[in-house]
């Protein structure tokens, strides 16, 4: 999953813990997540840090607010990745020409490491097209939610993409109520 936008609302960068708030329908979606035993991981970009916007202790900050929001409704993240990096803004580390900067793969891989991934069984939910590319790149499905960005992506931007999305939801609890559905289906 992605999160601003996804599982949080979106609102450009998040400079500050107040700026954060999850989507209503976040906690049940996760819990959802985690009781059909998918694991649950969350990959994003953060190049506010490159550009100096707020210090990576933040980013920590509000990660710490989303785990915690997350388990007080029972939960769970199993996993939580963070690029940090801008190509051609701000000062080294930040500054750099990253393998993780989404759609690039590397957060994505490093998940397939530590937790056991069968990526080619697995999804990638976002509100942008680069989500979209993510999941492609790394041989898993594609799932885009109409929340944060995704409603102007599909109206404005959608009919261009060579390859549509594998789904299309509303917002996260309907896009994992039917990743689940279709996980259950027999195999034909
Ligand atoms: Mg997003
Ligand atoms: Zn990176």
């Amino acid at each position: 999953m992605d999160r601003d936008g996804t599982l949080s609302h979106e609102v450009g960068y998040v400079n500050h813990l107040s700026r954060f708030r999850l989507y209503p329908w976040s906690v049940d979606a996760v819990r959802l997540v985690n009781r059909a035993g998918y694991a649950a991981v969350v990959v994003t970009n953060q190049a506010g840090v490159a550009r100096g916007y707020y210090p990576e202790s933040l980013v920590h900050e509000v990660n710490a607010s989303l785990r915690a929001s997350l388990e007080g409704g029972g939960a769970r993240l199993d996993g939580l990745f963070v690029c940090l990096h801008n190509p051609s803004v701000g000062e080294p580390p930040y500054r750099q020409d990253c393998d993780c900067r989404k759609p690039r793969p590397g957060l994505v891989r490093r998940a397939e490491k530590e937790l056991g991934l069968d990526l080619a069984r697995s999804w990638v939910i976002g509100d942008r097209h680069g989500d979209l590319q993510l999941a492609w790149n790394v041989g898993a499905r594609a799932a885009l939610v109409a929340s944060g960005y995704g409603r102007g992506e599909l109206q404005h931007h959608a009919a261009r993409w060579p390859r549509p999305p594998d789904l299309v939801a509303e917002h996260l609890l309907e896009a994992v109520e039917r990743v689940v559905s279709l996980g259950k289906r027999p195999a034909e």
